[in-house]
């Protein structure tokens, strides 16, 4: 497969293109995608509307990844973690959250992550790749298969913006009506806060965009979450400002309790004036402990306190229940193969 493209890492745009570099007619390429996307097709043989000869052709010049779960963690509360081997023998993992008519895939766009964030056990181990768009996609097509997916957010290992060129791609072919046809309402990027990739991705995709907040004053997002350095608090709710947000949408502020570090009614009052000019609303994330950091879980009524403390400034607010948390499929403990790493070294 050395000289032959994944036609995976394709937008139909671009699928196109290459189409058309063969000399092949546009509309060909619609027909392509809707047989990977739509039909799943695994080979050019499928394709039953497609030439003999022009498979023939195809199969020369292309050919068709996908991923296979290697192994299924199935938590008591439903969650399915998926541990994917790429074919470098790295892997990562998606994580599918059931919920009854409306069920969540988590996805990675890197192995590993640079952001470095404090209290995040992906962020304690280096950095090793970003995903290519097919590897980003497949995760979707996998998990597909054998389950009903709703949503698609972009909370898994890694930071989706540092890996901007693929992880735009991935998303125009997931919500292209001839490719996975999600509703762009029913994806979402999170972001650690890249102040202009922000702004990028606002340019070329009208998806959700989730921000990681986690602190309220630049002194503690500095410790917590490095990205801060670069770009601090007031950039970022600039950033957040300017982002072309589609009628009646807002953006999702992640805040990450930590016990004693960031969950007084303080940190809730300068919350709220902080995002006070930003159609906002803010997910409460219960700090997920692991043995990667001794940061502890917020008591239940500092939850309480502050989750009703926006509620009373008229703020939409949602406390994150910590789902799947016995398979370590929560939020921030998807490590991939860095697991090996870890229980060899224990
Ligand atoms: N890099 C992106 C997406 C991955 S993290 C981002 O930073 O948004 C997804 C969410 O998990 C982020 O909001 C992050 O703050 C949160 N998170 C990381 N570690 C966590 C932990 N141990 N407990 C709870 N949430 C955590």
């Amino acid at each position: 497969m050395d000289n032959k493209v994944d036609l995976k890492n394709f937008t139909l745009e671009e699928l196109e293109v290459f189409l058309a570099g063969q000399g092949k007619e546009k509309y060909r390429a619609r027909q392509i995608f809707k047989w990977l996307y739509q039909k799943d097709a695994a080979t050019f043989e499928e394709m039953t509307n497609i030439s003999k000869e022009l498979r023939r052709e195809l199969a020369e010049s292309a050919f068709i990844s996908s991923l296979a779960p290697e192994t299924v963690e199935v938590s008591r509360d439903g969650t399915r973690k998926y541990l994917f081997r790429l074919a470098d023998g790295n892997s990562i993992e998606s994580v599918l959250i059931p919920e009854e008519d409306r069920s969540t895939l988590c996805i990675s766009s890197q192995v590993g992550c640079a952001m470095a964030c404090e209290f995040c056990l992906t962020g304690t181990f280096k950095f090793t790749r970003n995903l290519t768009t097919a590897e980003i996609v497949n995760q979707v097509c996998a998990v597909k298969r054998e389950a009903e997916v709703r949503n698609v957010v972009f909370m898994g290992m890694g930071e989706p913006l540092a890996n901007l060129e693929n992880v735009i791609r991935a998303l125009k072919i997931i919500i292209s009506p001839d490719g996975m046809q999600f509703s762009s309402r029913r994806v979402t990027v999170s972001t650690a806060g890249l102040v202009p990739e922000m702004g990028l991705l606002g340019k070329e995709v009208a998806v959700n965009l989730a921000v990681s907040l986690n602190a309220t004053t630049d002194e503690l997002r500095d410790r917590l979450m490095p990205v801060n350095r670069r770009y601090p608090l007031a950039e970022l709710l600039a950033a957040c400002k300017r982002f072309p947000l589609p009628a009646r949408r807002m953006i999702t502020f992640e805040y990450v309790m930590i016990n004693g570090v960031n969950d007084s009614i303080d940190d809730a009052k300068r919350l709220v004036r902080l995002i006070s000019h930003i159609p906002a609303k803010v997910n409460l994330i219960p700090f997920n402990e692991h043995e990667g950091c001794s940061y502890r879980k917020p008591e239940q009524e500092a939850i309480d306190r502050v989750h009703k403390f926006l509620l009373d400034k008229h703020i939409t607010v949602i406390t994150r229940s910590s789902r799947g948390a016995d398979i370590s499929a929560a939020c921030g403990q998807l490590k991939g193969k860095l697991e090996k790493i870890c229980s060899n070294s224990e």
